[in-house]
């Protein structure tokens, strides 16, 4: 699905070079590339502050209890997501309240939203999903209306905009992580809490310290640990440089399958609403029968996945909460129907058309068996 061990090659003698730096330091939590990077990535996005942290988990979960979301509060938030969503809300004693998705954008959906609020509501979630933003105007007038603070999960979309803003910068506080083979990935597990609002930051920065007050003496509340460490601070620091440009030929990738792909019967090829630029983390495609689809792939050597085959308000996990086949039907029918072919910004145009040649191979002896 993607090919990390070509984007090191073309990044070595950087990557390496800042990594020997971190190791001549000995300085491995905190330091000089923490808060370069920090720096470097506010920016990116367009806002004052960044908190690195352990992962994107702790990012969303740490920016909650920053909020003061705890026992007996709701968040609102979408089900078609990776499980760290839920249990950034269930880790904090709080309770996820799922809503529907746009089937156009996989997205949530703003109007399913404001009948979700309830005076218990204390922070709405939605989550830029395969690197496409949520529909975050309307988001943010039901959150605005309400009072209530929005927590974007960007962990899937860094770069991504609406207009000429970054994905981040719109709700009280946007969460990234740099797992390997997201858009930015680190060496590692990372992740990062952006925002412009100075107090924020700090509750998340001591939240994720120890509760350390003025000196690492003092734990004025309790805390953890989740930290950035120096060394992926490193890595991140080098390839955010590179971030534009992946996710430009990402897009050229993109435009590409559907050129080759348009017009085939019984397939949805995703598309982005008007004024969104996506960042293209996945290139989701809907067909009735991903299940023979994937095996014809995989059976001539083209990788795909699954994200996701059950939405979160239906995995064993969550069944406290009392969530039932039928309560989110198109969050469900995505996860029967989506699939993802591969795409990375070091894949080439022929990679591209082989990929689609397969689909419409496979396509054309469904049309023949039926
Ligand atoms: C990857 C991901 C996370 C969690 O990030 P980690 O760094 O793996 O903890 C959260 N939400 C979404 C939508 C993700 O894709």
């Amino acid at each position: 699905m993607i090919d990390l061990q070509a984007q090191y090659r073309g990044l070595k003698v950087e990557i390496d070079a800042a990594l020997q730096r971190v190791v001549d330091s000995a300085q491995f939590i905190g330091g000089p590339d923490c808060r370069a990077f920090e720096e470097e990535f506010a920016s990116y996005c367009g806002v004052r502050h960044a908190v690195g942290v352990a992962n994107g988990t702790d990012a969303l979960t740490i920016v909650l209890r920053a909020l003061g979301v705890g026992s007996g509060d709701e968040v609102v938030t979408v089900a078609n997501t990776f499980v760290a969503t839920g249990e950034a809300i269930l880790l904090n004693g709080a309770r996820p309240v799922f809503v529907d998705v746009e089937e156009s954008s996989f997205t949530l959906d703003a109007e399913e939203l404001e009948r979700a609020i309830t005076r218990r509501t204390r922070a709405i979630m939605p989550v830029h999903l395969y690197g496409h933003p949520a529909d975050m105007d309307p988001i943010l007038e039901v959150a605005r209306r309400h009072g209530i603070p929005v927590v974007e999960d960007a962990a899937q979309a860094h770069g991504a905009r609406i207009g000429e803003r970054r994905v981040g910068s719109f709700g009280a506080a946007g969460c990234f992580s740099f797992y390997p083979g997201k858009n930015l990935g680190a060496w590692g597990d990372a992740g990062m809490v952006v925002t412009d609002d100075a107090e924020l930051a700090g509750r998340v920065r001591r939240i994720a310290n120890h509760g350390a007050g003025a000196t690492k003496y003092d734990n004025v509340v309790v805390g953890t640990n989740s930290r950035l460490d120096s060394l992926q601070a490193a890595v991140l620091r080098v390839k955010l440089r590179h971030l534009d440009s992946w996710n430009r030929v990402r897009r050229e990738r993109a435009a590409d399958y559907a050129a080759a792909l348009r017009g085939m019967p019984n397939l949805v090829l995703p598309r982005e609403r008007a004024g969104c630029t996506s960042a293209w983390h996945l290139f989701s495609i809907r067909v009735a029968d991903r299940d023979r689809l994937a095996a014809h792939l995989g059976a001539n050597g083209i990788a795909t996945s699954f994200h996701y085959t059950k939405p979160i308000h239906l995995q064993p996990a969550m069944a406290g909460l009392g969530g039932k086949p039928g309560d989110l039907p198109v969050s469900e029918r995505l996860c029967h129907e989506v699939m993802q072919v591969p795409l990375f910004p070091e894949m080439s145009k022929d990679q591209v058309a082989r990929v689609a040649d397969e689909i419409r191979a496979f396509s054309a002896s469904a049309v023949a068996r039926a």
